[in-house]
Protein backbone atom coordinates (compact mmCIF):
# COMPACT_ATOMS: atom_id res chain seq x y z
CA UNK A 1 0.00 0.00 0.00
CA UNK A 2 2.72 2.25 1.04
CA UNK A 3 5.05 1.77 -2.53
CA UNK A 4 0.94 2.64 -4.26
CA UNK A 5 0.86 5.67 -2.71
CA UNK A 6 4.49 6.41 -3.27
CA UNK A 7 4.87 5.77 -6.80
CA UNK A 8 0.96 6.92 -7.78
CA UNK A 9 0.56 7.26 -11.23
CA UNK A 10 -1.23 10.17 -12.51
CA UNK A 11 -4.37 8.19 -13.57
CA UNK A 12 -4.81 6.58 -10.52
CA UNK A 13 -4.08 9.88 -8.29
CA UNK A 14 -6.99 11.38 -10.26
CA UNK A 15 -9.44 8.13 -9.69
CA UNK A 16 -8.52 9.14 -6.24
CA UNK A 17 -9.56 12.54 -6.37
CA UNK A 18 -12.97 11.77 -8.17
CA UNK A 19 -13.73 9.19 -5.63
CA UNK A 20 -13.21 11.43 -2.70
CA UNK A 21 -15.25 14.11 -4.10
CA UNK A 22 -18.26 11.90 -5.12
CA UNK A 23 -17.95 10.08 -1.67
CA UNK A 24 -18.34 13.63 -0.24
CA UNK A 25 -21.50 14.55 -2.56
CA UNK A 26 -23.11 10.92 -2.24
CA UNK A 27 -23.12 9.24 0.78
CA UNK A 28 -20.73 5.86 0.90
CA UNK A 29 -20.38 6.56 -3.04
CA UNK A 30 -17.84 3.49 -3.02
CA UNK A 31 -19.61 1.12 -0.82
CA UNK A 32 -23.16 1.79 -2.80
CA UNK A 33 -22.13 1.71 -6.55
CA UNK A 34 -18.51 0.94 -6.94
CA UNK A 35 -17.25 -2.09 -4.75
CA UNK A 36 -17.57 -5.40 -5.71
CA UNK A 37 -18.03 -6.71 -2.34
CA UNK A 38 -20.84 -4.32 -1.38
CA UNK A 39 -22.42 -6.43 -4.60
CA UNK A 40 -21.99 -9.34 -2.93
CA UNK A 41 -23.66 -8.49 0.39
CA UNK A 42 -25.90 -6.78 -1.81
CA UNK A 43 -27.30 -9.91 -3.39
CA UNK A 44 -27.07 -11.92 0.38
CA UNK A 45 -29.12 -9.22 1.67
CA UNK A 46 -31.45 -9.47 -1.37
CA UNK A 47 -31.97 -13.13 -0.14
CA UNK A 48 -32.22 -12.93 3.34
CA UNK A 49 -35.13 -14.18 5.19
CA UNK A 50 -34.77 -11.52 7.79
CA UNK A 51 -35.72 -7.90 7.46
CA UNK A 52 -36.72 -4.84 8.72
CA UNK A 53 -39.86 -4.23 9.47
CA UNK A 54 -41.73 -1.29 10.83
CA UNK A 55 -44.82 -1.35 13.15
CA UNK A 56 -46.91 1.58 11.26
CA UNK A 57 -49.46 2.05 14.71
CA UNK A 58 -46.38 3.17 16.83
CA UNK A 59 -44.15 5.00 14.11
CA UNK A 60 -44.51 8.59 15.07
CA UNK A 61 -42.80 9.55 11.73
CA UNK A 62 -40.33 11.36 13.36
CA UNK A 63 -37.90 9.89 10.54
CA UNK A 64 -35.17 9.28 13.06
CA UNK A 65 -34.63 5.95 10.90
CA UNK A 66 -34.17 7.39 7.38
CA UNK A 67 -31.77 10.24 8.82
CA UNK A 68 -29.33 7.98 10.22
CA UNK A 69 -29.49 4.43 7.70
CA UNK A 70 -25.76 4.99 5.93
CA UNK A 71 -27.42 3.90 2.14
CA UNK A 72 -30.61 6.46 2.59
CA UNK A 73 -33.53 3.97 2.65
CA UNK A 74 -36.45 5.54 3.49
CA UNK A 75 -37.02 3.51 6.17
CA UNK A 76 -39.81 5.43 7.78
CA UNK A 77 -42.28 5.02 4.82
CA UNK A 78 -41.93 1.58 4.61
CA UNK A 79 -43.83 -1.58 6.08
CA UNK A 80 -40.26 -3.39 5.33
CA UNK A 81 -37.10 -2.64 3.70
CA UNK A 82 -36.65 -4.99 0.92
CA UNK A 83 -33.82 -2.96 -0.56
CA UNK A 84 -30.45 -4.99 -1.65
CA UNK A 85 -29.10 -2.04 -0.49
CA UNK A 86 -29.69 -2.64 3.19
CA UNK A 87 -26.82 -4.43 5.21
CA UNK A 88 -28.83 -4.80 8.08
CA UNK A 89 -26.33 -2.86 10.18
CA UNK A 90 -29.73 -2.22 12.50
CA UNK A 91 -28.80 1.53 13.32
CA UNK A 92 -32.38 2.25 12.54
CA UNK A 93 -33.58 -0.23 15.03
CA UNK A 94 -31.30 1.54 17.62
CA UNK A 95 -32.08 4.83 17.42
CA UNK A 96 -35.65 4.07 16.49
CA UNK A 97 -37.36 6.01 19.82
CA UNK A 98 -40.73 4.02 19.89
CA UNK A 99 -40.14 0.53 21.95
CA UNK A 100 -40.57 -2.47 19.13
CA UNK A 101 -41.72 -0.06 15.93
CA UNK A 102 -38.67 -1.37 13.99
CA UNK A 103 -37.16 -4.68 14.42
CA UNK A 104 -35.33 -7.64 12.21
CA UNK A 105 -37.45 -10.29 11.70
CA UNK A 106 -38.33 -13.57 9.20
CA UNK A 107 -41.49 -11.88 9.04
CA UNK A 108 -43.98 -9.24 9.91
CA UNK A 109 -44.40 -9.05 13.81
CA UNK A 110 -43.13 -13.08 13.93
CA UNK A 111 -39.26 -14.60 14.53
CA UNK A 112 -38.05 -11.59 16.00
CA UNK A 113 -34.71 -11.63 16.01
CA UNK A 114 -33.38 -9.43 19.31
CA UNK A 115 -30.09 -7.31 17.74
CA UNK A 116 -27.66 -8.93 20.35
CA UNK A 117 -28.77 -12.39 19.09
CA UNK A 118 -28.24 -11.32 15.66
CA UNK A 119 -24.76 -10.22 16.27
CA UNK A 120 -24.19 -13.59 17.76
CA UNK A 121 -25.46 -15.56 15.10
CA UNK A 122 -23.11 -13.19 12.52
CA UNK A 123 -19.94 -14.12 14.79
CA UNK A 124 -20.41 -17.68 15.14
CA UNK A 125 -21.19 -18.36 11.26
CA UNK A 126 -18.32 -16.24 10.48
CA UNK A 127 -16.46 -18.38 13.04
CA UNK A 128 -17.49 -21.47 12.19
CA UNK A 129 -17.54 -21.03 8.47
CA UNK A 130 -13.72 -20.69 8.50
CA UNK A 131 -13.50 -23.32 11.07
CA UNK A 132 -15.49 -25.39 9.13
CA UNK A 133 -13.18 -24.95 5.88
CA UNK A 134 -9.82 -25.80 7.96
CA UNK A 135 -11.42 -28.81 9.12
CA UNK A 136 -12.18 -29.83 5.42
CA UNK A 137 -9.50 -29.23 4.19
CA UNK A 138 -11.12 -26.38 1.75
CA UNK A 139 -9.40 -23.46 3.24
CA UNK A 140 -6.23 -22.29 0.28
CA UNK A 141 -4.49 -19.87 1.66
CA UNK A 142 -0.41 -19.29 0.08
CA UNK A 143 0.29 -18.01 3.41
CA UNK A 144 1.96 -20.49 5.90
CA UNK A 145 1.22 -21.93 9.13
CA UNK A 146 4.15 -20.35 10.31
CA UNK A 147 3.27 -16.91 8.97
CA UNK A 148 -0.46 -17.10 10.08
CA UNK A 149 0.93 -17.62 13.54
CA UNK A 150 3.44 -15.06 13.64
CA UNK A 151 0.35 -12.54 12.20
CA UNK A 152 -1.93 -13.80 14.59
CA UNK A 153 -0.03 -14.21 17.67
CA UNK A 154 0.67 -10.05 17.23
CA UNK A 155 4.25 -10.64 16.76
CA UNK A 156 4.55 -8.06 14.22
CA UNK A 157 4.70 -5.64 16.94
CA UNK A 158 8.25 -5.61 16.88
CA UNK A 159 8.61 -4.97 13.57
CA UNK A 160 7.71 -1.57 13.77
CA UNK A 161 9.89 -1.16 16.74
CA UNK A 162 12.95 -2.74 15.02
CA UNK A 163 12.40 -0.12 12.42
CA UNK A 164 12.57 2.43 15.65
CA UNK A 165 15.48 0.38 16.49
CA UNK A 166 13.50 -0.69 19.89
CA UNK A 167 13.57 -4.15 19.25
CA UNK A 168 13.97 -5.55 23.18
CA UNK A 169 17.54 -7.12 23.04
CA UNK A 170 15.98 -10.64 24.43
CA UNK A 171 13.80 -11.48 21.57
CA UNK A 172 16.13 -9.17 18.89
CA UNK A 173 17.46 -12.53 17.52
CA UNK A 174 14.33 -14.86 17.67
CA UNK A 175 12.80 -12.17 15.84
CA UNK A 176 15.13 -11.75 12.88
CA UNK A 177 15.34 -15.18 12.55
CA UNK A 178 11.80 -15.34 12.24
CA UNK A 179 11.45 -11.85 9.84
CA UNK A 180 14.50 -13.58 7.82
CA UNK A 181 12.30 -16.96 7.48
CA UNK A 182 9.02 -15.43 6.29
CA UNK A 183 11.33 -13.36 3.86
CA UNK A 184 12.68 -16.12 2.14
CA UNK A 185 8.82 -17.76 2.23
CA UNK A 186 7.54 -14.63 1.02
CA UNK A 187 10.28 -14.93 -2.09
CA UNK A 188 10.11 -18.59 -3.19
CA UNK A 189 6.42 -17.76 -2.76
CA UNK A 190 6.59 -14.42 -5.50
CA UNK A 191 4.12 -11.89 -5.25
CA UNK A 192 0.38 -12.56 -4.11
S1 LIG B 1 -37.41 6.17 14.05
FE1 LIG B 1 -39.09 4.79 14.66
S2 LIG B 1 -40.74 6.19 15.23
FE2 LIG B 1 -39.27 7.42 14.07
S3 LIG B 1 -40.01 7.33 11.93
FE3 LIG B 1 -38.54 5.66 12.19
S4 LIG B 1 -39.80 3.89 12.73
FE4 LIG B 1 -41.06 5.70 13.08
S1 LIG C 1 -30.52 -1.85 8.79
FE1 LIG C 1 -29.02 -0.25 8.29
S2 LIG C 1 -28.96 -0.24 6.06
FE2 LIG C 1 -30.81 -1.36 6.62
S3 LIG C 1 -32.44 0.17 6.61
FE3 LIG C 1 -31.64 0.08 8.70
S4 LIG C 1 -30.06 1.65 8.82
FE4 LIG C 1 -30.49 1.29 6.63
Amino acid sequence: MFYFFKNITSFAFWVLVVLIVLSILIRNFWCRYLCPYGALLGVLSFLSVFKIHRNDETCTNCKKCTRTCPVDIRVHKTSGVYSDECHACLKCVAVCPEKDTLYISASKRKAILKPWVYAVVICLLFIGGSLAARITGSWQTSISTHEYLFHVRHLDMPFYQHNRGEVPAYNKEAWLRMMNEIRKAGEKRGPL
